[in-house]
């Protein structure tokens, strides 16, 4: 990239997009050890939570039945038919679609147990898999990017529940800096769930780590004209597929900082690319 030259920066992409045709991206890293629990304790089913298009649903589907597991997805809002439940369903998840009011009450352990006796016992995920096994399958995964990158400076990850940007905190060696690219509008309340993960997990912030607040574009899946302008731009200019709801808001906000030369020259800068492609299919790309 020109940009990239003139700026002299080098930039790379870390494809975590590519492990695996099905469950592509963070995903598999903060499934791994749930699942492996689950069969630990004896569990013969998964239960967990998302939205109709929500990539960590997508992936428990298909993971916990490559691990001999049942699962249950309680999906937000109406029942609807789309792609990515069309996926789950023939994975072998059953669907349990609630509506928005009952769903936010989802940390509620009385409206849990309740849940539990309709749907039967199960070894619970929380939404979008965030808890601290999460954290430690992504530790692997940032292990693994600084040993291919031992020359890195600055890695940046998107945001939804931050699970994904404390795993890799929590094993960041060196002089490496995490920048964290919220997806979520007003998502300030993310600095203190990091922290608690990370405590939950028994692990410390091993680096110096921020948020960028600014890297929502309207808010959580919100794909505006100039978004998706800005999402198939991104994809012609750099040649690599990008999810509209987290990566391609991150690539956004990241050349938005390079014009403004947030990144001294030199620097080593990698951009974890989280995977989500599934959900490109939630918007029409052709109009
Ligand atoms: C879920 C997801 C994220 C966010 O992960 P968190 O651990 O919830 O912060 C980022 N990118 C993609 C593509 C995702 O599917």
């Amino acid at each position: 990239m020109p940009l990239f030259t003139e700026k002299k920066l080098r930039v790379l992409m870390v494809r975590t997009d590519q492990i695996h045709p099905q469950i592509s991206g963070n995903k598999w890293y903060k499934l791994k050890y749930n699942l492996r629990a689950a069969r630990q304790q004896g569990y013969s089913r998964v239960i967990s939570f998302g939205g109709a298009y929500s990539n960590h649903i997508h992936a428990l589907a298909w993971s916990a039945k490559s691990f001999g597991l049942d699962s249950i997805g309680i999906i937000r809002g109406e029942s609807v038919v789309n792609p990515m439940l069309a996926d789950a369903r023939e994975w072998g998840m059953q669907l349990h679609f609630i509506d928005r009011a009952s769903y936010r009450e989802r940390h509620n352990p009385d409206w849990v147990a309740t849940l539990r006796a309709k749907v039967g016992a199960g070894f619970l995920i929380p939404e979008g898999g965030s808890n601290a096994l999460a954290l430690r399958g992504v530790a692997e995964l940032m292990a693994g990017v600084q040993n291919q990158i031992p020359e890195l400076n600055v890695l940046l990850c998107a945001c939804g529940t931050g699970g994904t940007l404390a795993g890799l905190l929590s094993a960041a060696k060196g002089h490496v800096r995490v920048e964290g690219y919220p997806v979520l509008k007003g998502a300030g309340f993310l600095y203190q769930d990091i922290e608690q993960l990370l405590f939950a997990a028994g692990a410390e912030a091993q680096c110096l780590w921020t948020l960028d607040l600014d890297a929502h574009y309207g808010g959580y899946g919100k794909i505006n004209s100039a978004h998706k302008e800005a999402w198939l731009r991104l994809e012609q200019d750099h040649q690599i597929p990008l999810d509209p709801v987290y990566t391609s808001k991150m690539m956004r906000r990241f050349i938005e900082k390079v014009h403004q030369n947030a990144y001294p020259k030199g620097s080593t800068v990698a951009l974890l690319h989280t995977g989500g492609l599934q959900g490109r299919r939630s918007v029409d790309v052709s109009a």
